[in-house]
């Protein structure tokens, strides 16, 4: 048990405590305990006799195996994960946020099974479905994110898994989770968030009635756009499966970069809570602006979703995006490239702010996506915020 596995501490306490338990931040021969797990690095495990290697072969999760099993610092990470899960079992790590997904569907889904995924999903994650699980038998029907409890219409005898993602990070639809577990719970279907967006400091998944919620740690758990990560953490119901699983597709995470993640999550209650209020600085003004036809940012008043994410998050992250107003491809590309400040990239959650263009009528299967101008998607960092605003200023006057 680490300090943190009381329920009664609040996520931030729980932030700083969690997975620093004395037997891997101390050691009473050396006098004394250190702030954080040290770095582990291990293939070989020694055995002090031929009864201690058999006595071992069938390891708990936090008993030295081989170092594909993992050591303290790998463990620590995934302890402070759970930590920040109410109701959760454990975490899994994956040495990326996409190989926490395809993981994740491979524990939980056979041959002959049917997938209900979110037509508003991560692309890497629809190019999964579309191709591996298709390959393997596994039948995947794409719905509106808008659906609700009308999720019940599409789940059929064989289906064994709905995934959701909320708000969709290209076009930030925000999901009724709540509606969709109720009903999912009810016939028996298990269900699988990307709560990348939010962490469990917005959005606890598992109080929700998510069962495994899925994490890139890349983006803001990492912070620092220097370490590639991805988590599963599952209720006491699944979590058995999904190790199970792990175990045998033998995906293990170098204890550097856990140190790097846990680093990272130690400051992500002050990052998230100042990137989400530097984005909506941005977002307001973006959305007084008149070139501007859509500001896609649950936060604000006028979005859609805007209701639901009032009553479901604690606050809004750094991820939106924003239409140019009858802009075509070449203006978009000249607003972005005229940007300074604004690393033009993939990913997001880092400490700099960042821009791509994001296309998603391409996507789309279950719904079209009818947004005539072209969208921009900005992650938003821990710059000042008027300086970002001035940049953007200087993307206005080049369109
Ligand atoms: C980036 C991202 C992922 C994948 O994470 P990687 O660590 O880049 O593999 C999954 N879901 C969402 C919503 C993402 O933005």
């Amino acid at each position: 048990m680490s300090k943190s596995d009381d329920d009664s501490l609040r996520p931030a306490t729980r932030l700083v405590q969690g997975g620093r338990r004395p037997e891997w931040t101390s050691d009473p021969r050396l006098g004394g305990g250190i702030v954080n797990p040290p770095v582990w690095r291990a293939s070989t495990i020694l055995y002090d006799n031929v009864a201690d290697l058999k006595a071992r072969g069938h390891a708990t999760h936090d008993r030295l195996y081989y170092g594909r099993r993992g050591t303290p610092t790998v463990w620590a990470l995934a302890d402070a994960l759970t930590d920040m899960e109410p109701g959760a079992e454990g975490t899994l790590l994956y040495p990326s946020g996409v190989a926490a997904i395809s993981a994740g569907l491979l524990a939980l889904l056979s041959p002959g099974d049917h997938l209900l995924m979110v037509d508003s999903v991560y692309e890497p994650t629809r190019a999964f479905c579309d191709g591996m699980l298709a390959r393997l038998g596994v039948r995947t029907t794409y719905y509106d994110p808008l659906a609700g409890a009308d999720i019940a219409a599409l789940i059929e005898p064989a289906t064994r898994l709905i995934f959701l993602e909320s708000p969709g990070s290209l076009t930030f639809e925000v999901q009724d989770i709540a509606a969709i577990t109720a009903v999912a719970r009810e016939r028996g279907v298990p269900t699988m968030l990307d709560n990348t967006w939010a962490t469990p400091l917005l959005f606890p998944a598992l109080a929700h009635g998510v069962d495994v919620a899925m994490m890139s740690l890349t983006k803001y758990v990492g912070g620092h756009s220097d370490v590639m990560m991805g988590s599963l953490t599952a209720t006491r119901a699944l979590w058995p499966k999904l190790r199970h699983a792990a175990y045998q597709l033998g995906q293990s995470v170098s204890p550097d970069d856990c140190a790097a993640v846990l680093r990272g999550l130690r400051t992500l209650d002050v990052r998230l809570a100042r990137h989400g209020e530097n984005a909506l600085t941005v977002a307001r003004w973006l959305a007084d602006r008149a070139e501007v036809g859509r500001v896609l940012c649950p936060a604000l008043p006028d979005d859609p979703g805007h209701a639901i994410w009032a009553r479901d998050f604690a606050g809004t992250s750094g991820l939106f995006g924003f239409t140019l107003k009858g802009a075509d491809d070449a203006a978009r590309a000249r607003f972005i490239d005229a940007l300074e400040h604004f690393g033009i990239g993939y990913s997001w959650g880092g400490f700099e702010s960042l821009v791509v263009t994001a296309d998603p009528a391409k996507i789309r299967t279950a719904t079209a996506w009818t947004e005539p101008d072209a969208l921009v998607r900005l992650s938003i960092g821990l710059e000042d915020p008027a300086d970002l605003i001035a940049d953007l200023e200087r993307g206005f006057a080049a369109l």
